[in-house]
């Protein structure tokens, strides 16, 4: 096995007993990425200024000393190009760091570059990137899922050792499920949103995508915790998760939402489900049944919000102080007018439209504030299934990955690749995919663990359980197998 296909514990394993250096496996990535990402463009920035990665050094101490990460390109990373994926931002460097990235180079984690996304992460497939679509290792002819579908196609191509994204709705879980990878969307407030670029506010998290349970520990320990720079990150404390990860199943009770399971749901991605669930209920955990008939409501909600918030994040991109600017006016208005309009992409322009016209005098009640009281009803439907259960195992995402190209002129069918992630988000609560089956195109399935508030422990108890039993997290897309040692 080379170098760049270890997870982050057995990297930072490897290191420490000085089995090699972690310029090696810098090195190692370095050679992956070389190899595979003019096909995969996972990337849209590699750093190759070593002045621009953190100090490399072998020393021991944290979990991430040395460990290559990519990360999304919507986190701001002082001197290194942020783009948001978008024309908008594309020369972009911020003059500063996200707070993740803060606590990540504390951990000593090296920055391998930065990620390619959906514009502003708005999209399902990646294929919205202003720059290039991400192709799946798996099939080229697919997509990686979205909006964090550079970064889950780079850990699943081993172009880095794990990776960060950013999740609004589905978009880390999703591109997890799609590249058979594991991704995790913390509860809200759990890591901080400083230097994160906004889409949605109310709804936005950062979290990991990794190769394993134990890599999704080991990242959301280093980034977790109260900020004092995000008045929305809580003061609620970061419990040991990685020492922690054994946990006796037969204390745990799943819940299983029917309406999850129903039309629409792809034959491969139910059976595999449901398979996996058997892997629990074999280990002692006590399945039951819980409905949550708020569920069809979820997609309407979701878009109404998020479209909401982005129109109004959005305002900021007009060509006055930073970002594109048009060369094409003669006066101020017409300045904005056409900066917005050749800066965004179709679909940022669509979302900009929608949220503009849900809030709009005479409607905001009807859409925006309906919305809102969807939300809490969607919230409150979690918050009874939970007294009752530790947490909800679902499908991550309706079907396999889809061929490029095959949503991209439907952008309701592509908004229905959601309709399994965004509760999480919604009602604030933590969500993990993990790969858990193949379908018969050999493409990966996910399965989603949903938790309580705060209680990212737990579903990434139940997460590991499943892994002990199974391999599914050791299978590998075709085009990451290489020869470089
Ligand atoms: N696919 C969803 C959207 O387009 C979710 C995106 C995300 O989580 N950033 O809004």
């Amino acid at each position: 096995m080379s170098l760049n296909q270890l997870t982050i514990h057995d990297a930072a394993d490897g290191i420490a007993n000085a089995a090699f250096s972690s310029q090696e496996l810098l090195e190692a990535v370095h050679r992956q990425i070389a190899r595979v990402d003019d096909t995969v463009q996972a990337y849209h920035t590699v750093l190759t200024d070593p002045a621009k990665t953190s100090v490399l050094s072998d020393k021991a101490g944290s979990l991430l000393q040395g460990i290559p990460l990519g990360v999304k390109d919507n986190i701001c990373t002082e001197g290194v190009v942020t783009t948001c994926g978008s024309k908008m931002l594309e020369n972009f460097v911020p003059p500063y760091n996200a707070t993740v990235m803060t606590r990540l180079e504390e951990h000593g984690a090296v920055l391998v570059g930065k990620t390619n996304m959906d514009e502003f992460a708005m999209g399902s497939s990646t294929e919205h990137s202003a720059f290039q679509p991400t192709r799946n290792p798996w099939d080229l002819g697919r997509i990686p899922g979205g909006s964090s579908g550079g970064s889950a196609a780079a850990v699943a191509a081993h172009e880095c050792i794990a990776a960060l994204g950013s999740d609004t709705g589905g978009s880390i879980r999703q591109p997890a499920a799609c590249c058979g990878v594991v991704g995790m969307k913390p509860t809200y407030g759990r890591v901080s949103r400083y230097g994160l670029i906004a889409y949605a506010s109310s709804l936005d998290q950062i979290g990991p995508l990794t190769k394993d349970v134990t890599d999704a520990a080991i990242m959301l320990e280093a980034i977790a915790g109260h900020d004092p720079k995000d008045s929305t990150s809580a003061t609620i404390p970061v419990p040991t998760i990685v020492k922690a990860l054994h946990r006796d199943m037969s204390e745990i009770r799943i819940g299983i939402p029917d309406e999850y399971f129903a039309e629409g749901l792809d034959s491969d991605v139910n059976d595999g489900v449901r398979a996996a669930l058997q892997v629990l209920i074999s280990r002692g955990a006590k399945p039951q049944a819980v409905s949550l008939l708020t569920t069809p409501y979820g997609i309407a909600t979701y878009y109404l919000i998020a479209t909401a918030e982005a129109s109004s994040n959005l305002a900021r991109y007009d060509g006055v102080k930073y970002g594109y600017r048009s060369s094409q006016s003669q006066d101020l208005l017409e300045m904005y007018c056409q900066t917005r309009k050749e800066g965004f992409g179709r679909e940022t322009q669509r979302r900009i439209m929608l949220g503009t016209y849900a809030l709009s005098a005479g409607y905001y009640d009807a859409y925006y504030g309906k919305a809102q009281q969807a939300r809490e009803m969607i919230r409150s439907d979690f918050e009874t299934a939970f007294q009752e259960v530790d947490v909800i195992v679902t499908p991550t995402m309706p079907t396999p990955a889809f061929r490029l190209g095959e949503k991209t002129d439907d952008p309701v069918q592509m908004y229905l690749s959601d309709i399994y992630t965004i509760s999480a988000n919604l009602g604030g609560f933590p969500a993990i995919s993990i790969p858990c089956a193949m379908s018969r195109d050999g493409l990966p399935i996910g399965m989603q663990i949903m938790g309580r508030w705060f209680d990212e422990l737990t579903l990434l108890q139940v997460a590991f359980a499943f892994e002990q039993e199974t391999d599914w997290h050791l299978k590998r897309a075709p085009i990451s197998e290489d020869s470089n040692g």
